[in-house]
C-alpha cells in the first residue's frame, strides 16, 4: 500500500540519485586509451573498482567520511600523550577499498607493459568515488623509490608498502599486513621554498648507523595515521630527507605529535595537521645535504598523481552533470537536448577526455621512461605540463558542471558541491601552479633535448587540423627564440599542455571531438569560458560517446 501523503504535492521533475553504473566500462575514451597505452590487461580490476564508484553503498561510505571529519584525540583517558586520529568507520571502509584495489601499488607489483597507466587508471576510477582517502594512497605509492634508497628499510617496509591491503593498527613493520606512507615537507615559513626548514636533524648513532634525532615543527602533515612519513630536515651539510616510522623497531611510539587539526575548504575526510618532533629518531634517505633533489624525485610520482586525480574528478562532475541534464526537464524539454546545454556539456566533456589523454600519455612515459631515455624526457616534461594544465582547468571545469544542475547543484546531497570544494586542491599541493611552470623552464634548461622530443611527439598529428600546425609552428617559433621567460612560463606551458592534447587528440579520438577541440581551444572560437563555441553537427556526437550508461 502507498504511504503518500494525500496531500503532499506529487514530486516530478527530480533526476534519480546518480547510481548503478560502472565508472570504467561505462568511459569509452577511458578503455580506449588504456590499450593504446599497453594498459589493456587492468580492466578487469578496473571494471571492479568501477562498479565501485557507481555502488550505492560506497557512495554513502564517502559522503559519510566527509560529513563526520577525523577528530584528534591527543591523550588517553590515563593521560599519556597518544597523538591519534579518531575517523569515522566509513574512511576506514574505504581506505580498505582503495588498499586492497591496489590503487597506491599496482604500478609496481603489475610487472607488465603500462604498469602505471594501469595505476593510473584505477586513480582515475578511485577519483570518482572518494577523494581524501587519494591523498594517503597517492603518498604511498610515490615512497617505494625513495625507500629503496636504504637497503634496510627497502627490506622491512618495501614488500608491506606495496601490500594489496589496509592494517590500520598502529604496531611494529614486522607485524604489520601492510604499511602506508605519508610525506611532511611544509614548514610554517614557506613550503615551496623548501630551502627554508629550519626542522633540524643530528646525528644519534647510537642508535644505529645513519640515525638522527629530528626537532622541529611541520605545517601541513596530511594522513598523520600514516605508518611513517618521509620528511625533510637541515643537517651539518644543508636539507636531508628521512624516513621516520611512528611505532619504532623496540615497539615504543617515536616522538611525533601532532598538533592540531587543520579545519579546511574540503578534502574533509582527510586529516591533514601540524606535528612536532621532539628528538623523533629518523633514518637518513639519500645523501645529506641532497634533500631537495631527493624529495624532488619522490614529488615527481605524486605530481603525476595530482594530473590523474583531476582529471577523474573532472569526468565524475561531468558524468554527474550529464546525469542529471538528461533526467532533468525545462522549457518542455530534456535539458541534455537545449542547444545552449548540449553545447555545455559537450565542452565540458571535450576538456575532459582531453585531460584523461594527456594525464595517461605522461603515465605511458613514465613507464617506458624505465627504460627509453626519449621516453624519460618526455615524462620529466609531462609531468609538470600535466599537473600544471590539469590542476588548473578543474575548478572553472567543476563549477560549470554544478552550474549544469542549477540549485540542486550546490547542495550536498548532489555530490558536485564536495567536488567544487576538492577541484583546487591538486593545484596547490606537490607544488602550487607558480612552482610547476617554473619547473618546466627549470627542466628545459637542464634538458635542452626536450624541444626535439616534444616536436617530434607532436609530430604525428601535423597536417590533420590547421590551428594545431600553426599553434606547433608557433612554439617551434618560441624554442628558437629567447625562449619563455618567468613572467610568461604560464602562457608558455599552457600552450605546451593545449597542443599536446590537440595532438593525442587528433591521432586517437573520434574527428568531431578533435576538431572541436582544436577549434574550440587553439583557434578563434576561443573563449573564457566553457560553451563558447559553435552549434555543430559535431555536438551530438561528442554527447554520446561521454554520456555514462545510466542506471536502468
Ligand atoms: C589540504 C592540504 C594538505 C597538505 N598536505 C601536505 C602534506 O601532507 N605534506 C606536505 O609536506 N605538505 C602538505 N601540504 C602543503 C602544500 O604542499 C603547500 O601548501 C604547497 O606546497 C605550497 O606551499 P605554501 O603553502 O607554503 O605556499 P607558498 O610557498 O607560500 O606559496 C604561495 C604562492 O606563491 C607561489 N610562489 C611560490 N614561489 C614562487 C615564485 N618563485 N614565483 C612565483 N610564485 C611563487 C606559489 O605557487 C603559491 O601560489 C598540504 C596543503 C594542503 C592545502
Amino acid at each position: 500500500m502507498s504511504s503518500r501523503n494525500a496531500h503532499a504535492p506529487e514530486i516530478t521533475n527530480q533526476p534519480p540519485p546518480y547510481s548503478g553504473y560502472n565508472a570504467f566500462v561505462c568511459d569509452q575514451a577511458l578503455g580506449e586509451a588504456c590499450a593504446t597505452f599497453g594498459a589493456a590487461w587492468v580492466a578487469a580490476k578496473a571494471t571492479t573498482l568501477g562498479a565501485a564508484a557507481g555502488d550505492e553503498r560506497v557512495q554513502k561510505l564517502a559522503h559519510d567520511a566527509n560529513r563526520h571529519e577525523p577528530e584528534l584525540r591527543t591523550y588517553s583517558a590515563a593521560g599519556e600523550r597518544i597523538d591519534e586520529v579518531d575517523y569515522h568507520p566509513a574512511y576506514h571502509d574505504l581506505m580498505t577499498l582503495a588498499f586492497e584495489s591496489g590503487v597506491h601499488s599496482l604500478a609496481w607489483t603489475a610487472g607488465d607493459e603500462g604498469a602505471h597507466v594501469g595505476r593510473a587508471v584505477l586513480s582515475y576510477v578511485w577519483n570518482q568515488i572518494e577523494n581524501g582517502v587519494a591523498c594517503p594512497v597517492v603518498m604511498t605509492y610515490s615512497a617505494p623509490p625513495t625507500l629503496a634508497l636504504d637497503p634496510d628499510i627497502d627490506a622491512a617496509w618495501g614488500q608491506k608498502v606495496i601490500a594489496e591491503a589496509y592494517d590500520p593498527e598502529l604496531k611494529p613493520i614486522a607485524d604489520k599486513a601492510s604499511a602506508t606512507i605519508g610525506m611532511t615537507f611544509t614548514e610554517n615559513q614557506g613550503g615551496s621554498d623548501l630551502r627554508a626548514n629550519e626542522s633540524l636533524a643530528v646525528k644519534a648513532e647510537s642508535n644505529g648507523a645513519g640515525v638522527y634525532a629530528l626537532s622541529g615543527r611541520k605545517w601541513f602533515c596530511s594522513a598523520p595515521m600514516c605508518d611513517a612519513f618521509v620528511t625533510l630536515a637541515q643537517t651539518e651539510a644543508g636539507p636531508t630527507c628521512f624516513f621516520l616510522p611512528r611505532i619504532l623497531p623496540d615497539g615504543s611510539r617515536n616522538a611525533f605529535h601532532v598538533q592540531r587539526l587543520k579545519e579546511k575548504c574540503g578534502n574533509r575526510s582527510n586529516a591533514s595537521s601540524e606535528v612536532e618532533f621532539d628528538n623523533a629518531l629518523v633514518w637518513r634517505l639519500g645523501e645529506e645535504g641532497r634533500g631537495i633533489a631527493t624529495a624532488i624525485a619522490m614529488a615527481q610520482y605524486s605530481r603525476s598523481e595530482c594530473a590523474i586525480a583531476s582529471a577523474g574528478i573532472m569526468r565524475y562532475a561531468l558524468s554527474l552533470a550529464l546525469h542529471f541534464c538528461a533526467n532533468r526537464r525545462s522549457f518542455q524539454k530534456s535539458l541534455i537536448d537545449q542547444p545552449l546545454m548540449a553545447q555545455v556539456l559537450a565542452d565540458l566533456a571535450i576538456e575532459s577526455e582531453a585531460a584523461m589523454w594527456l594525464g595517461l600519455r605522461m603515465s605511458c612515459a613514465i613507464d617506458k621512461g624505465a627504460s627509453d631515455e626519449t621516453e624519460w624526457t618526455l615524462a620529466r616534461l609531462l609531468t609538470p605540463v600535466s599537473k600544471f594544465w590539469i590542476c588548473k582547468r578543474t575548478p572553472p571545469f567543476v563549477a560549470e558542471a554544478l552550474e549544469c544542475m542549477g540549485g540542486n547543484g550546490y547542495v550536498e546531497d548532489h555530490v558536485v558541491a564536495r567536488l567544487y570544494r576538492e577541484a583546487p586542491l591538486n593545484g596547490i599541493w606537490e607544488g602550487s601552479g607558480n612552482v610547476v611552470a617554473l619547473d618546466v623552464l627549470r627542466a628545459l634548461g637542464r634538458h635542452p633535448e626536450i624541444a626535439d622530443v616534444f616536436f617530434a611527439e607532436v609530430a604525428p598529428a601535423r597536417g590533420q587540423n590547421g590551428l594545431l600546425d600553426k599553434a606547433i609552428g608557433e612554439l617551434e617559433s618560441q624554442f628558437s627564440g629567447d625562449g619563455p621567460t618567468e613572467a610568461g612560463c604560464r602562457r608558455f606551458v599552457s600552450q605546451l599542455a593545449l597542443v599536446l592534447q590537440a595532438s593525442l587528440l587528433v591521432r586517437h579520438a573520434p574527428e568531431a571531438t578533435a576538431q572541436a577541440f582544436c577549434n574550440g581551444r587553439l583557434g578563434a572560437e576561443h573563449g573564457f569560458i566553457f560553451g563558447s563555441g559553435q552549434d555543430t553537427d559535431a555536438i551530438h556526437a561528442i554527447l554520446q560517446r561521454a554520456a555514462p550508461a545510466l542506471a536502468a
